[in-house]
This record gives structure tokens, sequence and C-alpha cells, in this order.
């Protein structure tokens, strides 16, 4: 469903709020564009509204009001299922605590990405080991999680998340459970995969994290600001 060269991503006057006595503005009005290739990064504090942006561009979530294109398709209008597909096919999710199945290879882990699309079976596993040798674990790739170490497993979990080759990459504070060293190897890994033409959207508190971005917007009680617009 790929329209045309436009943006990745354009959200226009979005904003949730979370029912409640009182309600929570937690995303005041946004207008936000994200063109092909970008890597931006979405830097604030805890509580500023990063997760819930996330969940609204990853379609975990709807906007309260407002009209979000991915791809030039106006997806907030989309049936679930139609969404759901959209999620499965376009996106690739990278969060904090890695979601692997401990008891699954790290083969299994990124085959099982391609169970709800039309990947033939018998591609499944090349295509699962090509996604491993991307992120630097083919020496790894029929071990389990639970032997990994936190980097490994993050690195699995991108390779899971690349599998079905997104037009997206929607990463939730990925390195946030690793150690300064291992966050580096897998922030040089985005690194990379932008260089290859990848989109990515990184959310995070840690400003040096952000700093390896091409663009820097910063989210605060809701309301996202450009850096380096408004000095
Ligand atoms: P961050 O990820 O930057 O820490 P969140 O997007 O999780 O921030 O939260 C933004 C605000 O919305 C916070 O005030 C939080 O308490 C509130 N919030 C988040 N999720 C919900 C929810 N499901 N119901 C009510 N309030 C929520
Ligand atoms: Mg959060």
């Amino acid at each position: 469903m790929t329209a045309d060269a436009g943006p990745v991503i354009a959200l226009r006057g979005v904003r949730r709020t979370y029912p409640g006595t009182p309600p929570v503005h937690a995303l005041h009005a946004t207008d936000l564009s994200v063109g092909a290739g970008e890597y931006v990064a979405i830097v604030g504090p805890s509580g500023s509204g990063k997760s819930t942006l996330l969940h609204l561009l990853g379609l975990l979530d709807a906007p309260t009001e407002g009209v979000y294109e991915l791809n030039g398709v106006d997806v907030a209008a989309l049936p679930d299922a139609d969404r759901t597909t959209v999620r499965g096919t376009a996106l690739g999710f990278v969060f904090q605590s890695f979601h692997l199945l401990g008891h699954r290879t790290a083969t299994e882990n990124v085959e099982l990405a391609m169970l709800y699309n039309r990947t033939p079976r018998a591609q499944r596993r090349t295509r699962a080991r090509e996604a491993l040798d991307r992120v630097g674990l083919a020496h790894r790739r029929d071990a389990l999680p639970t032997t990994m170490s936190g980097g490994e497993r993050q690195r699995v979990a991108i390779a899971r998340a690349l599998v079905n080759r997104p037009s997206l990459l929607l990463c939730d504070e990925p390195t946030g459970n690793l150690d300064t060293v291992t966050s580096g190897t897998v922030l040089d890994l985005f690194g990379g995969l932008h260089s290859d033409g990848l989109t990515i959207v990184l959310i995070t508190h840690d400003h040096a994290v952000a700093a390896r971005a091409g663009r820097v917007v910063e989210i605060s009680d809701g309301t996202l600001r450009e850096r380096g617009l408004h000095a």
C-alpha cells in the first residue's frame, strides 16, 4: 500500500487524551513529518508522552483526534484487521525488554514474526538466518535467549523486527536495559541500518542516545519541539 515518495509518517493535529477524572492529555495536537530514510530520535523525560506517541505511530493505539498517514495511507481510519496487517508488514518494533521467547532459539524467535503473514514456510528459515546475519549473530542462531547477553538478545529482537522488511522501525528505549558499551554496539547497528536506507524512529529519555540520530525532536508534557529550530 505504499503510495508514493511522500513522507513515511505524516501526523496532522494528532492528540491523545486518556479518559478519567481528570482526563490525561498525554499528547497535545501534534504535527510531525518523517521522510523515507530519516533517523529521528524523540527525547524527553519520564511521563512526557513518548510511549503514547510510539503506540500511536505503531498502530497499537488510536488518536483521540487528528490524521495519521503512514506511507500515504490514512491508517487511523482503517478497520482493526487492516491495522493489524499494516503492523505486521510495514512496521518493525524494538522494545526495552526484548520480548523474546526464552525456550525458543534465536532463529525460531525471528521466524515467529513471519507466522502471521504470507511468507511461505520454506522461506522462513532462510530469511530468519539472513536477518540474524545482518545483526551479527550468525554464530548464535541456534542459541536460546536465556543463554545470551542483553546485547545479543536485543540484536535478536532487531533481527525479528527487520525480517519482514518494514518501511519503518520503531524503537522504544531500545538501550534501556543495556550497559554503556553494549548500548554503543546496538546504536552502531541502528546507524548501519540507517545507512542502508531504513527509516527509524527511536524514543529515549537519554540525550546521549538521541544524539546518535540524524534529527532530534524533544518532547515535554505532550508537546513536540524540533531541536535546532527554536534556539
Ligand atoms: P513516557 O513514555 O514519556 O514516560 P507516557 O506516554 O507513558 O510517557 O505517559 C504520558 C502521560 O500519560 C503520563 O502522565 C502517564 O501517566 C499518562 N498515561 C500513560 N498511559 C496511560 C493510560 N493508559 N491511562 C491513563 N494515563 C496514561
Ligand atoms: Mg515510556
